[in-house]
């Protein structure tokens, strides 16, 4: 099979690699749509985030090797012994960090809370291939009423979806969203539907602004036009929102807030209320605790996504009470363009790209 492999950052491959073998409990599956996330595109080219130590050391011992790819619609072409859930001919999606199933954790039934487990496209291969090896824990149908480019959004989604239970929003709450790339839109049409009562965004882009009102924003900022802090305070009576939720900060050569997100949302919540931070910053910097100590702030980080998120997002998109579409503005035909599509999940602000770029891989 064709598959993607790295020899080092920024070096990216297409060869001809054996087909994996079909181990217990896993399936056989062919791509169909992948997408890079926005941490991978930045990984590929050397930008340190999430994972760089880590992904470095790979690329120095085992190159070339197959990365990331974890965001995805498959079809499932054959099952392992001991699989019950599926059967080939099936569209699957799934969620990427798994558990070990084998330590006190996994074995009490609290396997969420694991963090011993493999990350698909990290630590096993992803989908940036013509087929995949994956394991049934991961997995969940996607109903049909679901596109296959749709489908590869539901791992991110499925994130979305624990970060907005982390939050425990209680009905009625007012909620700010800094950042409305993928993640940030899809955490408010959630908290949208979770109960949020006034739902406040916050963008530098007037494209963003404009998909996020679409989307069921009451109130879309353009932070260079006007003060978000300010603009948010107004709107909330003057104490600042129940909940912020960070989806803004990283690195500002990709696009991203850099840390100035992060004090923003502390002056924009309200006193004992909640900042659930969503973004990744790719290294550490000073944070005013006092301050968050001074109000009562909970800084909160979201839970990794269960089975049970992944298939809370099939209901959620089935019904279309989540909306994807709008947000998918670059789809790619053919696996020969998949990395254009990491050059694009890079940089999205200059590609004026929201979700990250899609590559259907059978064309
Ligand atoms: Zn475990």
């Amino acid at each position: 099979m064709k598959a993607w492999r790295f020899y080092g950052f920024n070096d990216l491959r297409m060869d001809d690699v054996p087909v994996p073998e079909l181990r217990p409990r896993h399936v056989l599956a062919q791509v169909l749509v992948v997408q890079p996330s926005v941490t991978e595109a930045q990984l590929a080219a050397g930008v340190r985030t999430l994972a760089y130590e880590r992904i470095k050391k790979r690329l120095e011992t085992e190159a070339p090797v197959q990365l990331f790819g974890h965001e995805f619609c498959v079809r499932i072409v054959e099952v392992g012994a001991g699989v019950t859930r599926f059967k080939p001919g099936d569209r699957v999606a799934a969620r990427a960090k798994l558990p070990c199933e084998n330590c006190p954790l996994c074995n009490s039934g609290a396997g969420h809370l694991c963090r011993k487990g493999p990350i698909i496209g990290f630590q096993l291969p992803g989908c940036f291939a013509e087929y995949a090896i994956l394991p049934e824990i991961a997995l969940t149908h996607v109903d049909e009423r679901i596109s296959d480019v749709e489908a590869a959004c539901l791992q991110s989604l499925s994130d979305s979806v624990a970060s907005v239970e982390t939050a425990e929003i209680r009905i009625g709450d007012s909620v700010a969203f800094l950042g409305q790339g993928s993640m940030g839109l899809e955490c408010m049409q959630i908290a949208r539907v979770s109960g949020a009562g006034k739902i406040i965004t916050v963008d530098v882009r007037d494209e963003a602004c404009a998909i996020s009102k679409e989307l069921g924003a009451d109130y879309a900022i353009n932070a260079t036009k006007d003060d978000p802090v300010a603009a948010i305070r107004d709107l909330t009576g003057g104490n600042g929102a129940d909940i912020v939720f960070e989806c803004a900060g990283g690195s500002p050569a990709q696009g991203m807030a850099g840390v100035k997100s992060v004090a923003q949302a502390m002056d924009a919540v309200r006193s004992g209320g909640k900042i659930i931070g969503v973004s990744w910053f790719g290294s550490p910097f000073e944070l005013d605790v006092d301050l968050l100590r001074e109000r009562s702030l909970r800084y909160l980080f979201p839970d990794i996504s269960t089975l049970a998120h992944l298939e809370h997002t099939v209901s959620l998109v089935a019904a279309g009470r989540v909306r994807l579409k709008p947000m998918i503005t670059h789809t790619l035909d053919g696996m020969e363009r998949v990395p254009e599509a990491f050059a694009i999940t890079a940089n999205k602000g200059k590609h004026k790209a929201i979700n990250p770029a899609q590559v259907r891989m059978q064309v």
